[in-house]
């Protein structure tokens, strides 16, 4: 019996991103004094922060704003949204706020660390393949305890190419030293349809949705809604 090799993404699918976001903005509004600024209270906070940060993302998706931009303008936009003053420089001390707070919160999607001790005392090997900042996510990873149970961590930063291109998938493999006949074999597990299901299917792999809110999409190989279900299906060659 050949075990099949594991890749997993790390946001959403085992790191409680949304929990952990909201911790570090909680974490924010009280140390930089924001209901002194004007914003109303916490759930305002968090709701603006969270529509100004989906449409930063989406921004940067096509291209239209950077990195650095980003880390900044989301928190002055919120800000902005909320009615609240903005003092100069304040977003972007905002933004090192959240990047040094957010990825220290422990959060984990519940079953995380006895899905990844099962998995590994059945003998898989397992990694992470990832959309996101390469520092950031070896940080959420070691603050967890998350590092030692993955033989290697591939970030889109790293691999200068993110999911759902398939050359994301075939780099990944690439640097795990997975022989062609190995590649064949590859079960990716994440909560994205399209960079963690669909995108790994395109190169040939077995992608599990991991959809916790129920959702249920026939392309993909096999749906989760909780992690544990992961070690009840046939994980094979
Ligand atoms: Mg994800």
């Amino acid at each position: 019996m050949t075990l099949a090799p594991l890749f997993f993404d790390l946001d959403h699918t085992l790191w409680d991103f949304e929990t952990n976001s909201r911790l570090a903005l909680e974490q924010g509004f009280k140390d930089l004094g924001l209901a002194s600024l004007g914003v109303a209270d916490l759930p305002t906070w968090i709701r603006h922060y969270e529509a100004a940060n989906d449409h930063c993302w989406a921004e940067f998706r096509a291209g239209r704003m950077d990195k650095a931009t980003l880390r900044g303008r989301r928190f002055e936009l919120a800000l902005e949204a909320c009615g609240a003053a903005c003092p100069v420089g304040f977003p972007g001390q905002m933004g090192e706020h959240y990047l040094a707070h957010s990825p220290c919160q422990k959060t984990l999607i519940p079953g995380t660390l006895e899905v990844l001790e099962t998995l590994r005392a059945r003998g898989h090997r397992m990694w992470v393949l990832t959309n996101g900042f390469d520092e950031v996510q070896h940080l959420k990873m070691d603050n967890c305890n998350l590092t030692p149970f993955f033989e290697g961590v591939y970030t889109s930063d790293a691999l200068e190419v993110k999911k759902p291109n398939p050359q994301a998938y075939r780099l990944a493999a690439e640097r795990a030293g997975l022989t062609a006949a190995e590649f064949k074999y590859v079960v990716m597990v994440g909560d994205s349809l399209e960079s963690d299901v669909l995108g790994a299917q395109q190169v040939g792999w077995r992608g599990v949705h991991f959809a916790p809110a129920g959702e249920r999409h026939p392309e993909a190989w096999r749906t989760i809604q909780s992690l544990p279900e992961l070690l009840d299906l046939e994980l094979k060659a």
